[in-house]
């Protein structure tokens, strides 16, 4: 099948009557962010906030269950899940009285509660990596994970692959250019480029080629690629570079911030991945802020050896004042518990089957040689009749003209759609008829989009 190409002129205008109906029901909000403005740069506490729309940014009300209110009294059935941060509902009820209870035990102690270790053995028989230690962010963790790799291996540079995101580290904020490695945001100090190579998933050869000069500490991966659309490892892929890394005397970490929420004990437990590292993140889906990092036997003897002790003995930097706070680690325990089971995710990743096929039949339905994309409970939008194998293929089909009359669209009918990195999520609070209400209004929107 050919290739679909967009009516531009089309998209413009339909992009156009959108954001004037957007604008003409989200007046609340426009005013408190022109409030904000006078306060905050571009009128929000936080830059993504702003950043991650093509719309002017809305001020919320509240949330309920997968669905949030904006300040104009809008509703909006969520699809992006705070970017899987919440993954649970906005008021889930074992979370609401896991922080109750947090806060009689007490907020914070800067000392462990006994909760956990009921989360750090219960992540260890999940996902069979053995050894935990708690941060705030999977930014986080990800930077505490590259210093144990940098200590242990006594090498500085970094893997990652095209595509990539794992945080907003110095580390790894880097993209391919024709000129070479170079970074995509502003304020990373000079010559930190020299710290990275970022090569094409899926491809041995490549990380052959880099692994062989012996300079990389840390690979760091997604197992299944989740901020560039999707990208899945071919067979024994992951396998075969866990291999490769520890030939040449690199270590490896899954970063499972995302896809964690893709099968219970992550795609490490699904699949049976090899790794040293397993970073988890985006508060388990809580949306209490929490995040950690799992290690093999071998690296947790290196770090208890190397444990930073306050005065004279400068061991591997780690740690923050908030990490492993009591509201954290109850939510986590909460979730882990209560939702995050085997029947849940089972749930799931039936629903995701269910909102692939509805997509890929409206695909069909209109001709579109598009692809629906799918790997648990999270969907996606291929514009290409095959899907991507690396990052660079899989950027293709994250189309600005689309996405933004889709974001539109969407909000201005109730739904608020994933960033355009990602893909619509089923959450552990959707039911099929929200799945049934996504799917029908993709349809009218494409109906409209190829009429
Ligand atoms: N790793 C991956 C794979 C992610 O998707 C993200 C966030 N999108 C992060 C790390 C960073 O998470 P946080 O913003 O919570 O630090």
């Amino acid at each position: 099948m050919s290739q679909f190409s967009f009516n531009r002129t089309k998209l413009q205008s339909m992009a156009n009557v959108e954001l004037a109906a957007f604008k003409q029901r989200t007046q609340k909000s426009a005013a408190l962010l022109e409030r904000g403005a006078r306060s905050m740069p571009k009128g929000v506490p936080m830059s993504w906030m702003y950043g991650l729309n093509f719309h002017p940014t809305i001020y919320v009300e509240r949330g309920k269950g997968p669905e949030f209110f904006d300040a104009d009294h809008n509703r909006y059935l969520d699809f992006n899940v705070v970017d899987l941060a919440v993954t649970m509902g906005f008021d889930n009820p074992h979370v609401r009285e896991a922080m109750r209870k947090a806060m009689e035990v007490g907020p914070h102690f800067l000392l462990p509660v006994k909760e956990a270790i009921d989360v750090a053995e219960e992540l260890a028989h999940r996902t069979g990596v053995p050894y935990w230690q708690f941060t705030m962010t999977a930014t986080g963790a990800n930077t505490e994970v590259i210093r144990i790799a940098r200590t242990i291996t006594k090498r500085s540079k970094v893997m990652v692959f095209e595509g990539h995101y794992h945080g907003h580290l110095d580390d790894t904020m880097m993209e391919n250019s024709k000129s070479g490695v170079r970074p995509y945001v502003l304020g990373l100090p000079k010559g930190v480029e020299k710290g990275i190579e970022i090569i094409p998933f899926n491809d041995l050869t490549a990380a052959e080629a880099v692994l062989k000069k012996g300079e990389i500490a840390l690979v760091l991966t997604e197992p299944a690629m989740s901020n560039c659309t999707l990208v899945k490892p071919e067979p024994g892929y992951i396998e075969a570079l866990y291999k490769l890394a520890h030939q040449y005397g690199s270590l490896l970490c899954l970063d499972e911030a995302h896809d964690f929420s893709f099968a219970y004990g992550g795609l490490k437990a699904a699949w049976n991945l090899p790794c040293d590292f397993m970073v988890l993140g985006k508060g388990l889906g809580t949306g209490i802020p929490f995040a950690l990092y799992g290690m093999s036997g071998a690296i947790n003897e290196f770090v208890d050896a190397h444990t930073q002790i306050d005065l004279g003995h400068p061991g591997i930097a780690a740690g923050g004042t908030t990490y492993a706070n009591t509201l954290a680690v109850f939510a986590a325990k909460a979730a882990l518990e209560n939702v995050l089971t085997p029947e849940n995710y089972k749930r799931t990743e039936a629903l995701g089957r269910h909102f692939a096929a509805g997509l890929q039949g409206i695909f069909d339905e209109l001709g579109l040689p598009w692809l629906a994309q799918h790997l648990g409970p999270r969907v996606g939008f291929c514009l290409f009749p095959a899907l991507p194998k690396n990052g660079k293929e899989a950027y293709r089909s994250i189309d600005v003209d689309w996405i933004t009359v889709r974001k539109l669209f969407m909000a201005n009918r109730g739904v608020w759609d994933a960033v355009a990195t990602a893909g619509p999520q089923v959450s552990f609070a959707h039911s099929s008829e929200h799945i049934d209400e996504y799917i029908g209004k993709a349809r009218d929107l494409l109906r409209q989009l190829v009429a």
